[in-house]
This record gives structure tokens, sequence and C-alpha cells, in this order.
């Protein structure tokens, strides 16, 4: 047997999107830019749909997608993108992805000051901070609402009325969050949110950044060219994945709950059998604000990546993020929740998705107790 307990990397395409992201390929290829004749009138009624599959799914209206190669470059444009703001000043917190922390790297090279807030132990934002940071005028907070290493959830509510009252135009992160919680942009005041269609079953290379109405004038491209998508993000719409990320918030929108119990079941079965074979086992994060399917765990005197290497075969984990374990950086997100080094690299993540099974799931966990025990002993 095999398991792919990864899915915070990436996800396995749901076969109904591949299908008809393959018919379109061949049969419907047209331009949407093609305004003088019937395939780029298609084509762009497939977006058009794609617009309200995605809208459908968050709770908003189908004309605020940006589309993108994914959420890095969502992340990109919602941050860059707002340059032009005055104050000058942006926040975000300790454990935000590379992308963020990247990026307002580039936006300090152009004289923004970028401020950190922390987080506790289980990676709960502070909010007596980010309530005072906010004092200062300060141009937009962009937050991370579900952790993709230690899976915590965010008080979205909370924070999003912080950032009102201050007048901070608040980005979200909703990468891992999408498919793994039930969340509707409408509950909350977002201005902009990042997602990309490859974590949540759909094709990798397509992404959007929603824009509210009141944001979208304030934004300035990062990608210049034939002034598509209203001169936000030039160069020819990726239909194939606009679809497939459409089918994929239209699946989530019917399935959603159905497929969230179902990870959730998994994970307690993971988690429980885990404890009960190794006794000195102990989940990294909060234990109540987690995302299903996410635990990140942590064994006194492990080698998490020995262990990870031995089961590489037969077991997808991982020790931190795709993208951290690429460029072979340490956790930042774990030594923001003030995990030491030790700590650290004892420390694995198991990332469970829709298409796992109870079988794979006790196979899984009795193979990694296993591994562990010839680990440590
Ligand atoms: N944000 C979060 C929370 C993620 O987990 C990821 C993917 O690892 C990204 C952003 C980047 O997404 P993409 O691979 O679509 O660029």
């Amino acid at each position: 047997m095999r398991v792919y307990f990864d899915n915070n990397a990436t996800t396995p395409t749901d076969p109904r999107i591949s299908e008809i992201m393959s018919e379109i390929m061949t049969t419907q290829f047209g331009n949407p830019a093609s305004t003088s004749h019937a395939w780029g009138w298609q084509a762009e009624e497939l977006v058009n749909i794609a617009n309200e599959n995605i809208a459908g799914l968050l709770g908003c209206d189908p004309n605020s997608f940006i589309f993108t190669s994914g959420a890095t470059e969502s992340i990109n444009l919602a941050l860059l993108g707002l340059r032009g703001l005055k104050p000058k000043r942006i926040c975000f917190s300790t454990i935000e992805h590379k992308a963020v922390l990247d990026v307002a790297l580039e936006l300090e090279k152009l004289g923004f000051e970028a401020v950190k807030i922390n987080v506790d132990q289980q990676g709960l934002l502070d909010l007596e901070q980010l309530k005072s940071e906010l004092q200062k005028p300060t141009a937009i907070f962009s937050l991370i609402a579900a952790n993709n290493e230690i899976g915590t959830i965010q008080d979205l509510k909370k924070i999003s009325e912080i950032c009102k009252e201050c007048h901070t135009f608040l980005h979200l992160d909703i990468t891992q969050l999408l498919g793994k919680e039930n969340f509707k942009l409408s509950d909350y005041s977002v201005d902009l949110a990042s997602f990309s269609g490859h974590k949540i079953y759909g094709p990798k290379g397509v992404g959007a950044l929603y824009a509210s109405q009141r944001i979208r004038d304030e934004l300035l491209p990062i990608i210049f060219g034939g002034g598509h998508q209203r001169g936000l993000r030039s160069g020819t719409l990726n239909v194939p994945g606009i679809v497939g990320l459409g089918k994929a918030c239209e699946i989530l929108t019917k399935e959603g709950s159905e497929v969230i119990r179902h990870i959730s079941k998994l994970t307690k079965i993971a988690a429980e059998g885990l404890q009960t074979s190794v006794s000195k086992i102990s989940i990294n994060g909060s234990q109540k604000h987690r995302i299903a399917g996410n635990l990140n765990l942590r064994v006194p005197g492990l080698n998490a990546s020995t262990l990870l290497s031995k089961l590489s075969n037969e077991i997808a984990l991982s020790s931190s993020s795709a993208c951290l374990s690429q460029t072979g950086s340490n956790s930042h997100v774990l030594e923001a929740i003030g995990l030491n080094k030790a700590e650290r690299n004892s420390s694995f993540r198991i990332s469970i998705g829709r298409f796992n099974t109870e079988e794979e799931t006790v196979w899984a966990v009795n193979k990694i107790s296993k591994e562990i025990f010839s680990l440590i002993k």
C-alpha cells in the first residue's frame, strides 16, 4: 500500500475536474479576449460560469476575481498591488506563508514599514498587539486564515472587526482554509483574499485573488501587457485551469460539509492511533482551532527528517511546508509558536485529504508508529 498524506502541499485532482478540463482543451479552446467570433464568446462564457461557481462557494459577487497562476501570485498582486497606498505600512503575522514574508521585504524596499504580529503557542494571533499596532495608521494587514503547517485557524470575526475599526484593509490567505472549513467571505469584512486550485482538488497553476469593490480601484498590476482582467493581470486567461478552479469550488459547495466530516473522521483515527501507540507524541498548534486533516506532530528524541526519508516511498509526509522543504529552510512557523530547535527537528506533518480512506489511515498509522519506535528506541 502507498499513502499520500501530504494534502496541504497539494491535492490529487478530482477526476471529474480533469475530465472537464481535458475536454475544454481540445474542443472549447477559444481565447476569451477574441470578441469577434463564437469560439471566443464560448470561452468567455466558460470563465463567467467559473466566476459564478467560485462566488457561490465564497458568498460574494462573481465580478470580484482576478485569475492568477496560484496563491503565490495572488498574494503578490494583493500586497505589491497596494504599493501606491498611503500610509506606507503593512502588518502581518509571524506565521505567514513565505509569499507574504518575501513580498513584505519587497515592500520595505519601496519604503514601507513592515511590522510582524506575534502568535501564541497555539499559533493564534495576539489580538492586543494587533489592536495596538493598528492604532498607527496602516494600509494593510495580511493574515494566513488557516496555517499550512500547524493548521491553526484564526479568529476571523474579531480580526476583521479590528481592521475595519482601524481603517486598515484586510488581506486573507485562505489557501488552506478552503475545503477544510465552511467559510463565506460575506460573514466578514474582507478586502482581499488569495487562494489556489491545487489545494482543493483542482489543477495546479491557477488561483485567484478576490478583491472587494472598494479596493479594486486601489490595486496596481504587477504583470503588464494586453490589459486583460481590467488591466490588473495581463495575459491570456488559462481557461481550462479557471474552469477547473470553478468546478473545484462547485464541488465543494455541494460536498464540502461531507468532505470535512470525512477528513475529520480520518484525522481523529490518525491522532488517536498515534497517541495510543506512541505515548510521547504531542500535537503542535491549537487542538481546538484547527483545520480538518492537519496534524503537526512532535515526538521527543525523533529525527523527523529520518522518519520522512525512511517512509518516503510508501507514505508522503512532510516536515514543514512544501516550499520550505524545497529550500531546506527551518520552519519559521514552529519557531514562532515557541518550539526550540530540537523540538522543531522532531516535528512532522500529516495532512489528510478527501481521497484518503480509513483503511489507508489505519495502515499508515501502524507503519508510522513502528518506524518511530525503531528510530527512538
Ligand atoms: N498560502 C498558503 C497558506 C499555502 O499553503 C500555499 C501553498 O503552499 C500558498 C500560499 C502558495 O500557493 P501556490 O502553490 O498556489 O502558489
